[in-house]
């Protein structure tokens, strides 16, 4: 942080004292700084999804290893893209503060949501790719209008910005919004399961205007606010592929329902 950004927050801080989203206590600037809107109270109190989930869907397990039996949510599954990671389960005090920023349209709160999603660096296979670009999950235009925003982009933004002092020149990151959620025009009903299939595949779309970097080695990670099966992130990794050869897609989420 600089020492002008210092004093700008700090006058900010003086103008709006900043308090914690979970328990409205004031924050220091420093903690402001280091962990936007949460003390370190309420940060104890959320549950980090830890060391131990599935190497394929991210799907979190306690206590004994996914590997010996086998991952109940996408064991048998065919998902198109290559691994997917979450930071924190979806429970409790983490739910409550993704609803105040996505439902109570606290937008400042991507601050905080972009920081906790910095804790999927822990994994090794993120340190493997030099260049990553970010694709925010879409949504429809429509449902923008009525919220004003998509989280998943404002998350990846500021997940963007803070990676910057953890992976440092080593790993660049580019946002890259490549995706539209486009709309389900035939009901599902009138289809038969192939076609449903297809229909289901085809929510999202590449947008016209996306044109890959001549670098050729980089890989994609899709973000969302909350993975809960990886359908979507599987969804969203079809549609990239069916652009560009594109050697690892990852998904990567703040929660995990
Ligand atoms: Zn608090
Ligand atoms: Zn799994």
């Amino acid at each position: 942080m600089s020492r002008l950004a210092r004093i700008s927050q700090s006058v900010k801080s003086w103008v709006y004292p900043p308090l914690c989203a979970g328990c409205d206590v004031p924050l220091t600037t420093d903690r402001q700084l280091s962990s936007p809107f949460l003390c370190r109270d309420c940060e104890d109190r959320l549950e980090p999804i830890g060391d131990n989930y599935c190497r394929i869907c991210g799907q979190s397990y306690e206590g004994r290893t996914p590997s010996r039996f086998g991952c109940v949510n996408c064991g048998g599954r065919e998902l198109v893209f290559d691994f997917s990671i979450s930071a924190y389960r979806s429970s409790g005090m983490a739910r409550e503060l993704m609803h105040a920023f996505k439902y109570g349209k606290r937008i400042p709160l991507s601050r905080l949501m972009g920081n906790l999603m910095t804790k999927v660096w822990q994994d090794e296979r993120l340190h493997e790719r030099s260049l990553w670009l970010v694709v925010p999950v879409p949504l429809h235009s429509r449902r923008i209008r009525e919220r004003g925003f998509n989280q998943s982009h404002e998350i990846a933004q500021e997940f963007i910005r803070r990676s910057r002092t953890i992976v440092g020149g080593k790993i660049e990151l580019q946002l890259f919004p490549a995706l539209k959620r486009v709309t389900h025009s035939v009901r599902q009903a009138q289809l038969d399961r192939k076609e449903r299939l297809t229909n289901l595949a085809n929510a999202y779309a590449c947008k016209r205007s996306l044109r890959f970097p001549e670098k050729n080695d980089f890989g994609v990670l899709i973000v969302d606010d909350v993975i809960t099966t990886a359908t979507t992130i599987s969804e969203c990794a079809a549609t990239m592929r069916s652009q560009a050869e594109i050697s690892t897609i990852a998904g990567i989420s703040v929660l995990r329902g």
